[in-house]
């Protein structure tokens, strides 16, 4: 079998797993395949970058390029992050498009393919990830490469109408297609693909997934991302007894903990959530000694201003609300811009009554499946999580709600704490064994061999809600 060949933005390495939820999921996938990784090293230089380095890391070749500082600029923290990210999560209005970084994210995608051109050997599959690489199939096509092209898409894909105010959006989707196959992490991104093919480009899909535009076809499909929920259980337990979660719950002491995770960034709904943390308090007082919340969130991309802003809003509205609702003796919210490490995480999570996970838009979301793998079978935590995260699609069984609706945040809140051990197990067990049925291992397997097997079948697309599904996720009798 040839070799798997990955690109993304960064690079994962066996020994930093906290990349996000990219290098985390690909690192759970290796396996005794023989593995490359090409990527940005994360160095910027002033000079014109020089020859790709390779670096052996156990079974895992790892192929790095630098990125000279202009380049950096207006691909990475420009076109990516200013101007994709935010489409794509659908806050259009933070976008700041500009030609000039659009030929630099071009021009960083065509570098990269020559780069990982001259690595390539006949038989590799290549798989390519994210938004910062979607042009990167089309140049290595240019470039006469004809191995077999994947590309997957781990944030949103966006409804037409707010993808076509990117100027661009003709080129970016039209790149698509130099891919042999296209995934996504839920029916919903798939869709709306589609709807663009069909309406923009007057395309049309076919029964077995394959879509047709621009005078060529590309299969496409959904592979919802994941963890290994046996790995992550059995390392929750593990780091429940260390020092740290010892003392997090000692300090808790009797009140119930309330956690959220989240990179630092707009898209997490972290506004939304503190208001309805600072309306609990304000017309629950019944809660008022009852609970701690624990927001953890390690700052990111802190050279973009969008997230100077977020960070100094969150601040701001952290200050009010201790500043009400503290006691001399205890504080209601403990906030943590700090980086742990994963199983550290776990055993926090396993510690927590209810997790809060409200991001406005997400992929997937990963922190909602690790919050759930954590739990004890037999008292676990209740997770809200938000409608607009991919995970509420396969996780239906959590108390689903709307980020927006701050009200409805605060009810499932107060559900959540009075929720009987009956039903938190029900709810549990349901996303636990779906969990373990579709865990990290699927997710690749199928991945690849829809790649490898172009004749194969692709997996089914569902795109209305699963019947479970119910206002605040309540379990139907379905
Ligand atoms: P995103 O990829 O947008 O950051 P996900 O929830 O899909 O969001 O993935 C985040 C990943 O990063 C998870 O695997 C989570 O465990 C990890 N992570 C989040 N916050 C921290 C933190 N403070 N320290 C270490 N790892 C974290």
């Amino acid at each position: 079998m040839g070799r798997l060949v990955i690109a993304s933005n960064r690079v994962g390495s066996s020994l930093s797993a906290n990349d996000g939820g990219l290098a985390t999921a690909l690192l759970a996938a290796l396996d005794r395949r023989d593995v490359v990784w090409f990527g940005w090293s994360g160095e910027i230089v002033d000079e014109p970058p020089g020859p790709t380095r390779l670096q052996r890391d156990g079974n895992l070749l790892q192929a790095l390029v630098d990125l000279e500082r202009s380049d950096y600029s207006g691909y990475y923290l420009e076109f990516a992050n200013r101007v994709l990210w935010p489409v794509f999560h659908y806050r259009v209005n933070l976008a700041e498009y500009g030609r000039e970084q659009w030929a630099t994210y071009g021009r960083v995608n065509e570098m990269f393919a020559e780069r990982l051109a001259s690595v390539l050997q006949p038989d590799d599959f290549v798989w390519i990830h994210d938004y910062h690489m979607i042009p990167m199939g089309a140049a290595l096509r240019r470039l006469g490469v004809d191995n077999p092209l994947g590309f997957f898409l781990h944030i949103p894909f966006p409804a037409p109408e707010v993808l076509t105010t990117l100027p661009v959006h003709e080129a970016l989707v039209r790149s698509l297609f130099a891919y042999d196959l296209v995934g996504f992490q839920t029916g919903n991104d798939l869709q709306a693909f589609q709807d663009y093919v069909e309406r923009e480009a007057g395309g049309q899909t076919g029964d077995d997934g394959t879509i047709r535009a621009y005078g060529t076809s590309v299969r496409a499909a959904r592979f919802p991302i994941s963890i290994d929920p046996r790995v992550v259980a059995a390392r929750a337990v593990r780091a429940a007894s260390t020092r740290q979660a010892t003392r997090l719950r000692d300090s808790v002491s009797g009140r119930r903990l309330i956690i959220g995770v989240d990179r630092l960034d707009y898209t997490k709904g972290l506004v939304h959530r503190l208001d309805a943390v600072e309306r609990l308090l304000e017309t629950r007082p019944q809660h008022r000694r009852g609970v701690v919340v624990l927001q953890i969130a390690p700052p990111s991309r802190e050279d973009v201003p969008e997230y100077r802003q977020i960070r100094a809003e969150l601040d701001a509205r952290i200050g009010r609300i201790n500043g009400r609702f503290a006691e001399p003796d205890q504080l209601p919210l403990r906030y943590v811009n700090r980086r742990f490490r994963q199983e550290t995480l776990f055993g926090f999570y396993r510690a927590s009554r209810v997790a809060l996970v409200t991001p406005l838009r997400d992929g997937m979301n990963l922190v909602a499946k690790e919050f759930v793998a954590s739990q004890d079978p037999e008292d676990p935590g209740v997770l809200i999580l938000s409608r607009f995260a991919g995970a509420a699609r396969e996780l239906d069984t959590a108390l689903i709600i709307n980020p927006f609706d701050v009200d409805q945040i605060v009810d499932a809140l107060d559900q959540a704490l009075g929720m009987p051990v009956e039903e938190r197990r029900a709810r549990w067990e349901a996303m636990m064994s779906w969990l373990q049925e579709h865990d990290v291992h699927v997710w690749r397997a199928s991945f690849l061999k829809a790649l490898q097997q172009p004749e194969s079948k692709l997996p089914g697309t569902p795109t209305v809600p699963p019947a479970r599904w119910t206002r605040h996720g309540a379990l139907s009798s379905a």
